[in-house]
């Protein structure tokens, strides 16, 4: 039966107060979703967005895992309509799950992203669904200059901004020994996409590859909150 053995690790960063992001990190599913909204909607919104996609997640299919990340949605629309400190909130989502054919399940909102390192190199296995990752997608922006670029954090998706949201969702085959990376736009922006393979084939088990990429996001400037989910396949 394929499973994951996950590491996840989160960090406020250099410049932020709260920590707005949150990790999930199970044998049968991870998560990471980057919360928006300020002081206490964000965190808020992503704590709730993993803990549903938790509960209505039983394994079963791709099918499932959309329907959870809308159900998702919902509970944090309804959440922020109904207070006046959350009004506003909203969140990314990205998760990967291992459904029963043993084959993975993708699911993103926002601009989070999951990548699959197979024979050392990497993949992006989620689209951005922000300004940036729009014109990258047009080829008007390169990758590097998207990390700098003033509208680098506005996004075209996010959960709780309706009763309806968008989901991306994708299956993926999973061999013994791929490892998968999920993380929020805190690594990405101060990691660069080529420094990721060996940083993730840095260490035999996943928690000291969730360190070096959270320590190697902090001292590029840890300008953003960090959430990082490293997993290895079990076949
Ligand atoms: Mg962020």
């Amino acid at each position: 039966m394929t499973s994951l053995q996950a590491a996840a690790r989160t960090d406020v960063g250099r410049v932020r107060d709260n920590n707005e992001d949150a990790v999930l990190c199970m044998d049968h599913l991870v998560a990471v979703a980057d919360g928006m909204g300020g002081h206490p909607g964000g965190e808020v919104a992503s704590n709730l967005a993993v803990s549903l996609l938790e509960a209505a997640f039983s394994g079963d299919s791709l099918k499932e895992l959309e329907s959870a990340v809308r159900a998702a949605n919902r509970a944090v629309a309804e959440r922020a309509a109904a207070s006046r400190d959350l009004e506003g909130m909203g969140t990314t989502l990205c998760a990967i799950g291992v459904i029963e054919d043993g084959r993975l399940a993708v699911v993103n909102v926002g601009d989070s992203r999951a990548y699959l390192m197979r024979d050392g190199s990497l993949r992006q296995l989620t689209d951005d669904h922000s300004i940036t990752g729009e014109l990258i997608r047009r080829g008007e922006l390169t990758e590097q200059e998207a990390a700098s670029h003033p509208h680098r954090s506005v996004l075209t998706r996010a959960l709780g901004c309706g009763p309806e949201v968008d989901v991306d969702g994708s299956l993926h085959s999973a061999a013994e020994g791929d490892r998968l990376l999920l993380c929020t736009d805190g690594l990405f922006n101060e990691v660069a996409e080529d420094d990721i393979p060996s940083l993730m084939g840095g260490a035999q088990e996943v928690r000291p590859v969730a360190d070096a990429l959270v320590e190697q996001a902090l001292s590029n400037g840890g300008r953003d909150n960090i959430a990082v989910v490293v997993a290895e396949v079990r076949a």
